[in-house]
């Protein structure tokens, strides 16, 4: 079979969840025997969101090919529980790039470089690349960024207007996301939004096959049929997604709406009935906790949950495994102080401290780190989560009162975290870059690696195996020659590179359960494959609990 491609656009406003319905559209799809990807187009002109704030787009999400991506790609890989790649995520910033580029080296032979053709030829070019090699998906979803109306977003959808007639009508399928909103006052729904937006996408050639339309309730049949009729699409082509508490519900909901059944039979694909138990499973053990734990996140993003999305959904996996429901507490790092930490964490049955970058905030996350550790209260330290750990450690306990990160204090006398610049040099082959302190772009150390696992320790005992792949994105690193005197204080490094050159985890043994780890497992947790760290450190949050 070729591969179909389903085109997502979105209308009305932002944030009424494509990467959601597009995932869960991937997932049903799945169920049904189908191989499936999907695929990100960003408007803006980064090359990535990686030099981005988080305040602003979220968190940056990494894949295993080491890609800084949108985090919608998150939603993509825990929704299909398959690796994405670099292919998966590009950005107008990243088309015109290559463009560019094509363009000094002189191949486009003399011709004057337009939108159309050269940047949507790039543009398609991206776009089937998913269909190329052995590997070709059954069905490829495209979800395009931004909200039909931008002028940003015009090229990509001048691309999948003409992409229709080039792989033809059975292979390809529009689908518009709206915001139908209730009126309460009114008392009914409004598709005016709906139709305006819908006039907007055909007057640049495109004409909706599906119209899923996002509401707080069911839209009644009359409605549907408004939508259908102004609209131009077959009257049984109109689905609510309606709003539901646990995100992982989605995919049920579509399939009660049939909406996979129309999108299968208008690709013409294999009639094959949808398998929902995995997902009827997740939503049965969501809807039935045995009892709840409270998680304190101490970190610097804290009033943008969406700069958190993978964490946030990691511990929510691990909650569910444990059949535990769990609280989240956002702390701001930079409100906490050795003299508040103890009121700050009261209560909480778990601290954790996530990936971050700068010195702000820093201090604060160290007092909660020493409080959690003093307190035997379950630690778990992600990235700088993890560094902070360790400076915590060699001022309290090792003696260093000047342990620091050479990120925070250059010039401090122990930097117990620092920069390995032989590292940028023979692994990202980077240093150039990084000392030209011009370009912030991908000067860090990205994606998967190896880590070795030391039997007989808490990660090994969350693991299981003695060498497993986590995905990092980082500058700075443990300082090997700070090992000894740490370890001889009762500080234990459970988890190395394979050459022994980086140190990834570190545990303190005479705890109930406080572990680091330099690199972000919660990339690579899924609903249906919690990651070990994460179920091991609520499973320790509710023993803590009881
Ligand atoms: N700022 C730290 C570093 O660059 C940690 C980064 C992170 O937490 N992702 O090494």
């Amino acid at each position: 079979m070729k591969t179909k491609y389903i085109f997502v656009t979105g209308g009305v406003l932002s944030s009424l969840g494509k990467g959601l319905a597009s995932s869960s559209l991937g997932a049903l799809l799945q169920t049904r025997g189908l191989s499936v990807t999907i695929q990100k187009l960003d408007p803006y002109i980064n090359v990535d969101p990686g030099t981005m704030n988080p305040f602003q787009h979220g968190e940056v999400f990494v894949t295993d090919d080491g890609a800084e991506t949108d985090l919608d790609l998150g939603h993509y890989e825990r929704y299909l529980n398959v690796p994405m790649s670099r292919k998966n995520n590009t950005t107008s910033g990243a088309i015109y790039n290559s463009v560019i580029a094509k363009e000094r080296r002189g191949d486009y032979l003399g011709a004057t470089v337009q939108v159309i053709p050269h940047v949507t030829d790039e543009i398609k070019t991206t776009i089937l690349s998913l269909s190329e090699g052995d590997s070709a998906p059954d069905v490829a979803i495209i979800e395009i960024g931004g909200t039909v109306g931008d002028i940003e977003g015009l090229p990509f959808l001048e691309a999948i207007r003409q992409l229709r007639s080039d792989l033809g009508r059975d292979n390809c399928l529009n689908i518009h996301l709206t915001l139908v909103p209730y009126l309460r006052c009114a008392g009914e729904h409004k598709t005016k939004p709906t139709q305006h937006s819908v006039k907007e996408l055909l007057s640049i050639g495109i004409q909706p096959d599906i119209i899923l339309c996002r509401c707080e309730q069911s839209i009644p049949a009359e409605m549907r049929r408004k939508i259908a009729l102004f609209c131009n699409v077959d009257q049984d082509a109109v689905f609510a997604s309606v709003d539901v508490e646990n995100i992982y519900e989605v995919p049920l909901k579509f399939y009660e709406e049939g909406f996979d059944q129309k999108v299968a039979i208008m690709l013409r694909l294999p009639a094959r009935n949808a398998h929902l138990e995995i997902w009827e499973k997740l939503a049965r053990d969501y809807a039935e906790p045995r009892g709840k734990v409270t998680i304190a996140i101490v970190g610097k993003y804290v009033e943008l949950k969406e700069a958190y999305k993978s964490l946030h959904e990691a511990l929510h996996h691990a909650g569910v495994d444990n059949r535990m429901s769990v609280a989240l507490v956002y702390v701001n790092s930079e409100e906490v102080s050795e003299g508040n930490v103890a009121a700050v964490l009261n209560n909480c049955d778990g601290v954790l401290v996530p990936g971050g970058f700068g010195y702000r905030g820093v201090e604060g996350k160290i007092a909660a780190i020493r409080h959690a550790r003093e307190n035997r209260i379950p630690f778990f330290g992600i990235c700088l989560g993890m560094q902070c750990a360790v400076i915590e450690f060699a001022r309290h306990v090792a003696g260093l009162e000047d342990a620091n990160s050479e990120e925070f204090n250059p010039l401090c006398a122990h930097k117990v975290i620092y920069l390995m610049t032989e590292w940028f040099d023979f692994r990202t082959k980077n240093l150039e870059k990084r000392d030209a302190g011009s370009d912030k772009g991908g000067t860090m150390r990205l994606g998967a690696y190896p880590c070795k696992v030391l039997p007989g320790t808490t990660a090994f005992d969350a693991y299981k195996k003695p060498l497993v792949e986590e995905r990092h994105r980082h500058r700075y690193e443990f300082n090997n020659a700070y090992k000894e005197q740490l370890a001889a204080k009762g500080m234990v490094f459970s988890g190395l590179a394979p050459d022994d050159s980086l140190v990834e985890i570190m545990e303190l043994p005479d705890h109930p359960w406080f572990l680091g780890c330099q690199f972000h497992p919660e990339f690579k947790s899924r609903p249906m494959d919690v990651h070990p760290l994460f179920r091991e450190f609520i499973r320790a949050a509710k023993k803590y609990a009881e």
